[in-house]
């Protein structure tokens, strides 16, 4: 069973093997269900990359 991950971008789930792209940003890799998702990220990694993080308490 592959790893199932989350597009940042429009949160739809998807499995790594499916990913249609990939962008590392802060040493982590993130999935994108298409080209145009990643190019989304890739404008803004900060923006999607912060709403992905889990057990924030600030
Ligand atoms: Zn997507």
């Amino acid at each position: 069973m592959a790893d199932k991950v989350k597009d940042p971008v429009c949160g739809m789930e998807l499995d790594k093997d499916e990913a249609a792209a990939t962008s590392e940003y802060m040493g982590t890799t993130y999935y994108f269900c298409s080209a145009s998702c990643k190019a989304s990220f890739d404008r803004e990694p900060a923006k999607y990359a912060k709403s992905s993080k889990r057990g924030c308490c600030q």
